[in-house]
């Protein structure tokens, strides 16, 4: 058993399945999935229906705000909605960051 290469169904972006994710697969007997480990999580998150929340403070007018990041490991600034909305007239940026 070697690593196989699939192509996700939803991103049609290429990935790896491993060794031991085939083995545990086969023990459990689970088909190999059709996608990719990004496009897993994020159906995953979206059939819960819930995320991790933590609770912190907006960077700009310090309300106490809750947040689906975590905002230890979170570099870009926290803002609350009102002061998000604020500085993306001022910031026009392009969303094309992944999840
Ligand atoms: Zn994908
Ligand atoms: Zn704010």
């Amino acid at each position: 058993m070697d690593t196989i290469k699939q192509a996700c169904r939803t991103c049609k972006k290429e990935f790896w399945v491993i060794k031991q994710e085939q083995e545990f697969l086969q023990k459990m007997s689970l088909p190999l999935p059709t996608s990719c480990p990004g496009c897993r999580q994020t159906r995953r998150l979206k059939e819960r229906g819930e995320r991790n929340l933590y609770r912190t403070t907006c960077s700009k007018c310090h309300k106490s705000i809750i947040v689906s990041y975590n905002p230890k490991i979170e570099t870009r600034q926290i803002l609350c909605k009102p002061c998000y909305l604020d500085w993306f007239e001022k910031n026009p940026v392009l969303l094309t960051q992944p999840l």
